[in-house]
């Protein structure tokens, strides 16, 4: 008995020696992986050379591998984003010269070092994108420019050399540039020059604007948005605000909540409207004329931008990123439209002016395509071929099911409750969406199915012009329809058309 006790007591100690050796292997490798998973990165430009950026990066690669964004540059361009850079040294953490090479196949930087190597790295980036055409990728929204004589706009992607390898590591980026500049990023800000991303999307996937703009912090609930204006556009940043601010609490309705997160807004001149939306931030550009009387069209994209940070670029992000396009952009710029009237901000003949604008961009996409037209999800994998298929149709399809959902449930859910079901189950979770996933959750919300729907009209090729004018129908609008033309009014009396664009 009394060995059995003792047996026990040497059991016991055993086990909480191994116990204690375990928490001090769990403490010592949080305190390394800590240590691993930042990446230090300090950029120099002067007033002199704004084209010009020195970076000096410090990293642990775990594999000896260094790479830089692979979208969002013409494919004409064949080193990608590496084109702009020159590389001035690669050593190991004490100075030793590290050899490397460039593989043009897979657009990365091999290194001869040994894995879990600390590095320093050299480089500069030259702001040449701007004599490049960029229309494949976009468009200018999404170029890094100059902008006057001492403002550049960057997209994140041009800057950072990083480790090629999945992982989630945060960075700190030290900026040394002039006192009299700002600096407006989407990331969280440590001090007057140095700031925090979360991880590898939120440092290449932004855009970033840095020189003699205008900066506007603005705060909607824990959302803490900066609003960098271009000095040629300074004048409109007041009425840039107003509207931001009559936007994001109808997003706030819908999601119930605005999320606690920096959020960066970029405003710049050009000479026709267009915007593009990165992880947490997006640019747009102006024609500075008569904007208090042209809401419908930048308010629009402004509010389109806004709205990808929930659909598209952050929360809600497709499991195949193009063949989700008829959701990402259609549904984006049906709850733009829909952000407009809710807020105020265009009257309702002005909705149902862009609501046939949507349904004519479906027809003539569909009933007028040269050749054989793809269906709604593969049309995404050409996106500027099917820009109008993909937003038309995706905004007609939103319409059609927000009204469905409205006379199945009678009037009790919406578009609005599905889009938040989506928001909580995969945006707040970052799951990736896959189709199945949103005709499962459209079938929980309403009890029905909605499988023979999508096989018809977004995996199918049927036209929509029935599905459009049923749903016109149970709304309460009257239709008058000849080809592409449609003319939308409202019939008297209350309607689910009048729910619709209310603030719920
Ligand atoms: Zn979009």
């Amino acid at each position: 008995m009394n060995s059995g006790v003792k047996k026990y007591k040497i059991n016991e100690m055993i086990r909480f020696t191994l116990i204690a050796f375990f928490i001090l292997q769990l403490i010592q490798c949080k305190g390394q992986s800590q240590e691993d998973t930042s990446l230090e990165y300090h950029l120099k430009i002067s007033k002199k050379a704004i084209r010009t950026v020195e970076v000096k990066a410090i990293m642990t690669l775990s594999e000896p591998k260094l790479e830089m964004g692979s979208y969002g540059i013409p494919p004409d361009i064949r080193k990608g984003w590496a084109n702009f850079v020159t590389i001035k040294s690669l050593t190991d953490s004490n100075g030793n010269k590290i050899p490397y090479n460039w593989n043009s196949q897979t657009k990365q930087w091999k290194l001869n070092a040994s894995p879990n190597t600390k590095i320093v790295l050299n480089y500069e980036v030259t702001l040449n994108h701007d004599s490049h055409q960029w229309d494949s990728v976009g468009g200018v929204d999404g170029r890094p420019t100059v902008i006057g004589k001492e403002t550049a706009f960057w997209v994140t992607k041009a800057l950072f050399i990083y480790p090629a390898e999945k992982s989630e590591k945060k960075s700190t980026i030290v900026f040394e540039v002039s006192d009299e500049w700002n600096i407006s990023t989407a990331w969280t800000r440590l001090g007057s020059k140095k700031f925090l991303a979360q991880n590898l999307n939120e440092l290449v996937d932004n855009a970033l604007m840095i020189g003699k703009h205008q900066e506007q912090i603005i705060k909607c609930d824990d959302m803490t948005i900066t609003m960098a204006v271009s000095s040629d556009l300074a004048h409109r940043t007041s009425l840039f605000s107003k509207t931001l601010r009559k936007i994001l609490p109808i997003y706030r309705t819908i999601f119930k909540e605005l999320p606690s997160a920096n959020y960066l807004v970029c405003a710049s001149k050009h000479f026709f409207e267009d915007g593009e939306a990165f992880y947490n931030s997006f640019h747009q550009m102006f024609v500075d004329k008569d904007l208090e009387s042209r809401t419908i069209v930048w308010g629009n994209v402004f509010a389109h931008e806004m709205f990808h940070y929930w659909n598209g670029t952050n929360f809600l992000v497709g499991s195949n990123v193009n063949t989700n396009s008829w959701f990402s952009e259609g549904f984006t710029e049906y709850y733009a439209n829909l952000a407009l009237v809710r807020a105020g901000l265009i009257s309702q003949e002005e909705y149902l002016d862009k609501l046939s604008f949507q349904f004519a961009r479906f027809y003539s996409s569909q009933a007028f395509a040269q050749g054989d037209h793809p269906d709604l999800l593969e049309a995404g994998n050409q996106k500027a071929r099917n820009w109008h298929l993909i937003y038309g149709g995706g905004a007609s399809v939103a319409f059609i099911l927000d009204i469905e959902i409205r006379a199945m449930t009678a009037g009790k859910k919406s578009l609005d409750d599905y889009m938040r079901a989506l928001y909580l189950k995969f945006g707040k979770t970052h799951k990736p969406l896959d189709l199945e996933q949103q005709i499962e959750e459209l079938n929980g919300l309403t009890g029905s199915d909605f499988q023979p729907f999508f096989d018809k009209y977004i995996t199918g090729k049927q036209f929509y012009l029935i599905p459009i004018l049923k749903a016109c129908e149970k709304a309460g609008l009257i239709v008058a329809q000849y080809q592409g033309e449609f003319y939308l009014k409202t019939k008297a009396g209350p309607s689910l058309f009048d729910a619709l664009i209310k603030e719920q």
